[in-house]
């Protein structure tokens, strides 16, 4: 954070994007009407969250404005240092693959204690859908009537994931999608980056602008982006595959191609579909057939498996790629990948 601490703090609020203004205007305007436990859903994970805070700082905020929190009261500061007393962010933990039942027992005593700041306590859960049956379960009762003023907002990108008995305890809140030109504009606003660079980002997160930002700014969207662009420029390398290819796990390398070859499939017009589809389709099946054995646990020799990938990639425009492909296939059976 900067020097300046009135404007910093004020511009370090969560700010939702323009196309959830509606939705926020909606949610300010019923004001005490509504009820304390809200399910926000997007196909966007990072936006879900991203609402669920700016309800949140806005709910706890002292002197709220008629568009938000104020962002300079002791709520909002405290808010921002991530050490609100009044705010519980429940999400699932490093190195765990659900949010546990412990973790929900800790929240739903955290409701009970008398609120510090104001009157009110707010409970997040992000990603609510990575709650365990148990979890989903011993919250119930909290969602139907909490102790004391509480505002209880989960989020998920995944809603058919959580049980119904959750489901019908929450009000559903759905955020509307971006289109693709609103999810650049703002894209590349928020990044300080041009309207390409958005672009490229966007593809990386399936289209979803607010999962981009959050990328945007990290080592992983630069490492993805260079992968991307070798792709692109794979016939202009001399020898051996490209460093990027050696720098990211097997799996995002896999998970890239993947899409890569889908991706031209689609670009293909007419004219190019008759003789070019079969041989990008046949490159698709060859690396679909190594993903699927890496998921399934084998754990092939890297380098082998990339130098192999990028001979069979680079050979996709030649006139005996189907032989080599099936070459290719037949040899997974027996060769470095998973046997
Ligand atoms: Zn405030």
């Amino acid at each position: 954070m900067s020097a300046d601490p009135e404007t910093s703090v004020v511009e370090s609020l969560p700010s939702t994007p323009p196309w959830l203004d509606h939705l926020l205007q909606q949610w300010e305007t019923s004001g005490t009407q509504r009820g304390h436990a809200f399910l926000l859903v997007s196909e966007d994970p990072e936006e879900a969250a991203l609402f669920s805070s700016r309800l949140a700082v806005a709910q706890l905020c002292h002197e709220r404005q008629a568009d938000g929190p104020c962002g300079r009261c002791r709520s909002c500061h405290a808010f921002l240092q991530g050490t609100h007393g009044d705010l519980m962010d429940v999400q699932r933990q490093e190195g765990k693959t659900a949010i546990g039942i412990e973790q929900i027992r800790q929240a739903a005593q955290f409701l009970q204690q008398t609120a510090l700041y104001g009157n009110i306590k707010v409970m997040m859960i992000r990603d609510a859908d990575q709650l365990t049956l148990a979890a989903a379960n011993s919250l119930l009762k909290t969602l139907e009537e909490p102790a004391g003023n509480a505002l209880l907002l989960l989020s998920t990108s995944a809603v058919w994931r959580l049980p119904a008995t959750v489901r019908s305890r929450c009000q559903q809140l759905r955020l509307p999608s971006a289109s693709r030109s609103e999810g650049i504009d703002w894209l590349a606003q928020q990044l300080g980056t041009d309207a390409q660079q958005a672009d490229r980002l966007l593809n990386l997160t399936g289209g979803r602008p607010v999962s981009a930002w959050a990328m945007g700014e990290t080592e992983e969207a630069e490492q993805q982006l260079a992968l991307i662009r070798s792709f692109a420029e794979m016939h202009r390398q001399a020898s051996g595959s490209p460093e990027t290819w050696s720098a990211v796990g097997l799996d995002v390398l896999l998970r890239r191609l993947l899409g890569w070859t889908e991706d031209n499939v689609r670009g293909l017009d007419n004219d190019r579909f008759a003789s070019e589809a079969r041989s990008w389709l046949l490159l698709h099946r060859c690396v679909a057939e190594v993903w699927s054995r890496v998921q399934q646990g084998a754990t092939p020799g890297k380098d082998i498996v990339v130098a192999e990938l990028f001979r069979l990639c680079r050979s996709r425009g030649h006139h005996r790629f189907a032989d080599l492909a099936q070459v290719f296939l037949s040899n997974l059976g027996r060769g470095g990948v998973g046997g």
